[in-house]
């Protein structure tokens, strides 16, 4: 790290267009990579309102010299990079010198207190619709950038945003992503003074427990993989490492796959589909796992001048990076049992035909027994019917649920649960607490990002129960058109009443199962798409056995 200097014109020409600030989500991004960038092994965020009131985060970075501070306001000034040769070269987030001086031209006022730790005193510049100020004031070795009034004299900005619930939700998100890609910091994130969450800088495990709760830090495993790409004919070596929760704590959207390369939180589709393939067939269908997964490689291979925001990055050989993060997440769950489940369900798949929509329903179908607690074995015609009885279920309720719609019963949930959620969850169910109650949710705030479940769905003999809950408020966040949106809750309540693996079913409850099945709109998969019904035609069974076609005649 060199003195903050002035870049020359062309360098700034192969710079891409420098940072936009649309939102407080860009502000505190852009503020923590350079704390992050100042090597600090602590971060606290600090949000009021919408993030428009203020934004403020301290670190215990490295300090600016009272002398080169007020030059950071400066545009183009960065101590990071000093021309385009070092670009390729730059391990930093930033490198434009211009996050600075465009958040300061957005906001009414930027403060910013420093001390590079060889001075008891720091200094303080502030930036004040234009003035610029300088004094001296404490501060222990470290930053504080604290930003007020943002968008103050931009009003087409301001009026873009969101409710302050859902803008804060989006800085939260950002936190989260820097805190998983960097768990060896601490970070802590406040909103209107209460701490939403916090990391202890000790490592993966700890994060997540911070970030989300106990459940699914206890079922999940770290794991650290070295590995060498072949870029361009040279061979380049990349570390990935992270956390994967089991394939049995998943959700309904990939939005909890979070994935940082070198040090920064991504929004990015590529490792995210590279991690979800990396569970392969351990995974449910429509349903996505817990993780964060980091990718730490050299400079070179990674073009981070793409995204003004830089919430993205281009690898020079996408390819190579995503089938290195699909093999180490593979194999680091590929421990015995996860394995042997996966192998089984592939088996099955590639050996069994799902039904079509132009076969038969299930009017003549004789159930003949139940095989593991997990599948009906029907005879239909000559064809042998295996029918998931999970799947066969969800498809059931879904049906029922949907008709029902407007008028879900809803049983107390007695002791009310006690539930956790991210920030950016709780911020969805303050927001849309009419669309919850819609579905027969009832829930009361109980401090930070926890709420109790008062009241839950009923309308299928059992009550939803707290996963239930959260998959609910996940779908909140992400769906778009509200007709979507309610129909993946439905969707999701009809899962989780549903039978589970292992549930006895009587004769008769059985053939009432196939029965129902039979009955629906769509009996041939489940709410997400999956399968109800395999068959085996007795073709196959002819073939399998090497028998000749004529029966009779042997
Ligand atoms: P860039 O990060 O692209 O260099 P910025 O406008 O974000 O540009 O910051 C300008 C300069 O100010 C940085 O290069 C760095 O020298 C200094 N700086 C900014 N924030 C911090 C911080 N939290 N700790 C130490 N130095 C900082
Ligand atoms: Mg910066």
């Amino acid at each position: 790290m060199t003195e903050i200097r002035k870049l020359d014109r062309e360098t700034r020409a192969s710079i891409a267009a420098g940072e936009v600030i649309r939102r407080p989500e860009n502000v505190v991004t852009e503020l923590v990579e350079n704390a992050i960038d100042a090597g600090a092994d602590r971060i606290e965020v600090a949000v009021d309102g919408d993030g428009t009131d203020r934004v403020s985060v301290t670190d215990d970075g490295r300090g600016i010299p009272a002398e080169a501070a007020p030059l950071a306001l400066e545009r183009h000034a960065t101590s990071k990079i000093r021309d385009a040769e070092d670009l390729p070269r730059a391990e930093t987030l930033g490198f434009r010198g211009e996050a600075l001086p465009s958040v300061a031209t957005a906001a009414g006022r930027l403060e910013l207190t420093t001390n590079a730790g060889d001075d008891p005193e720091g200094v303080r510049v502030v930036a004040d619709d234009g003035d610029r100020t300088v004094e001296t004031a404490g501060h222990p070795p470290g930053t504080t950038v604290e930003v007020t009034d943002l968008f103050a004299d931009r009003p087409a900005r301001k009026k873009a945003l969101a409710s302050a619930a859902t803008e804060f939700g989006r800085v939260s998100d950002a936190v989260t992503r820097y805190a998983l890609a960097n768990p060896d910091v601490r970070f802590r994130l406040a909103h209107d003074g209460r701490e939403t969450f916090a990391t202890p800088g000790t490592g993966y495990t700890d994060a997540v427990l911070g970030i989300y709760d106990r459940t699914v830090a206890a079922r999940s495993t770290t794991f650290d993989h070295e590995a060498t790409l072949t870029v361009d004919g040279a061979e380049r070596p990349v570390r990935i490492d992270g956390l994967l929760a089991y394939p049995s704590v998943t959700r309904t959207r990939p939005s909890h796959v979070y994935t940082g390369v070198n040090g920064r939180g991504l929004v990015e589709e590529t490792l995210r589909a590279a991690v979800v393939d990396g569970y392969g067939t351990l995974l449910p269908d429509g349903r996505y796992p817990v993780a964060a997964v980091s990718v730490s490689l050299p400079p070179a291979l990674v073009d981070q001048n793409v995204h003004p925001a830089k919430r993205d990055v281009e690898f020079r050989d996408p390819a190579v990076v995503a089938d290195a993060v699909e093999s180490a997440v593979r194999d680091a769950l590929a421990t015995g049992d996860l394995r042997r489940s996966g192998d089984l369900a592939m088996d099955l798949e590639a050996a069994l035909a799902p039904l079509s929509d132009d076969e038969s329903a299930f009017a003549d179908v004789d159930v003949l027994g139940q095989f593991r607690g997990l599948y009906l074995l029907c005879a239909a015609g000559d064809d042998l019917l295996v029918v998931d009885q999970h799947a066969a279920h969800e498809r059931v309720n879904y049906e029922r649920l949907r008709a029902a719609v407007g008028d879900v019963e809803s049983r107390p949930v007695d002791p009310p649960e006690t539930v956790t959620l991210s920030p950016a969850g709780a911020a969805a169910v303050e927001e849309r607490a009419g669309a919850l109650a819609d579905l027969g949710f009832e829930v009361e705030p109980f401090g930070g990002a926890t709420v109790r479940l008062t009241a839950a769905p009923a309308p299928l003999g059992r009550v939803a129960d707290a996963d239930a809950f959260r998959d609910a408020v996940d779908t909140l966040r992400e769906g778009d058109d509200p007709e979507d949106v309610r129909d993946d809750l439905l969707k999701d309540l009809a899962c989780h009443p549903s039978l589970k693996a292992g549930d006895e079913l009587t004769d008769e409850e059985a053939t009432q199962l196939v029965e129902r099945l039979g009955a629906c709109e769509q009996p041939y998969a489940c709410p997400h798409g999956r399968p109800t019904v395999l068959s085996i035609d007795e073709e196959t069974l002819v073939r399998g056995f090497e028998r000749s076609h004529a029966r009779l005649g042997e």
